[in-house]
């Protein structure tokens, strides 16, 4: 999204996923969008900066308002990455440089290719439920499709798996034999996981993956550990299941994907390779070259946080 409320300086990331059947939890922290809007951050940690090829990992509500917009993201720029963004509730407006645009609803998929550079801006719509509760994703582009041309999709009718205990909406990617129709670079998984109450899911994992767990509501409980909202629940890979059981109705989304196998450097709303790439992306953006202007946006555009240009080596 933007505003990456981290340090300037550019992070080098680790790629290594842990192997072994203990779920480790990692908790999640509060992040400010800007225009009041805080989310809830479980990706990236220090420990995993990636789960398969998921690089970023914000939640935000449930809000309800009124005479406002919830959501106001000015303008601004992406590299490298795909943005995925999925809704419990409510409703955003997309728009972007290419001059696409999309509103995602429950159940409908915005998702943008940001490929060699991209503008985009998402905003509560004028007329809207007053309700907004959701998720902002993003997907780390392999080497060899990261600089290809933007594109922007938007997908209804994604499928719904019933494996027993609720039911799955797969927005990205492949589980228990299903595939999203959305685009994707790499061998991944996004699904939400919706639980009835006294539930038991079973799910098939493809034990060569890492996966994690985010719970949105509810308690969820696996291989006898009850795991709380909130915290990104790393699975870690060499599993070939879960078998996930809830007393009330719960909600979690499920990540996760073959080990991305590069390094990465994260800064703002760039995902890169090398510290000069990210600077080049910065300094473009600020002189208004390569990325394209967001027309449809009323406002200003947001100005890129200051360079700290200290490499730091990839490895
Ligand atoms: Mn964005």
């Amino acid at each position: 999204m933007s505003k990456l409320a981290a340090s300037p300086e550019p992070k080098s990331l680790e790629t290594q996923p842990t192997p072994g059947s203990k779920v480790v939890s990692y908790p999640a922290r509060d992040a400010d969008l800007g225009g009041g809007l805080t989310v809830v951050r479980a990706l990236p940690l220090r420990q995993h900066r990636l789960v398969g090829p998921w690089c970023f990992f914000d939640h935000y509500g449930p809000l309800s308002f009124s005479n406002r917009k919830a959501m106001d993201v000015a303008p601004h720029p992406h590299i490298g990455l795909q943005t995925v963004s999925w809704l419990f509730d409510g409703e955003i407006l997309h728009n972007d440089s290419l001059g696409c645009t999309g509103m995602a609803r429950p159940g409908e998929l915005n998702l943008m290719t940001a490929g060699h550079a991209v503008a985009h801006a998402e905003e509560t719509p004028a007329r809207n439920s007053g309700k907004l509760h959701g998720l902002q994703l993003w997907v780390a582009l392999p080497d060899r499709e990261r600089q290809r041309a933007a594109s922007f999709d938007h997908y209804k009718d994604l499928s719904v798996l019933e494996p027993g205990g609720g039911r799955v909406h797969l927005f990205m990617g492949e589980l228990a034999g299903q595939r999203s129709k959305a685009r994707a670079f790499s061998p991944l998984v996004g699904a939400e996981l919706k639980f009835e109450a006294n539930a038991k899911m079973r799910l098939p994992l493809n034990p060569t993956w890492e996966h994690a767990l985010v719970i949105i509501n509810g308690e969820i409980g696996l291989e006898g550990k009850q795991l709380i909202p909130g915290a990104l629940h790393y699975l870690g890979t060499q599993r070939s299941g879960i078998e996930l059981s809830t007393k009330d109705p719960a909600r979690a989304v499920l990540i996760g994907g073959a080990p991305f196998g590069e390094p990465i450097i994260i800064w703002w709303n760039f995902v890169a390779r090398s510290a000069g790439e990210i600077q080049t992306a910065r300094e473009d953006w600020e002189q208004h070259r390569r990325f394209g202007e967001v027309k449809a946006y009323k406002g200003a555009r947001l100005t890129a946080p200051s360079f700290s240009a200290r490499p730091i080596a990839s490895h």
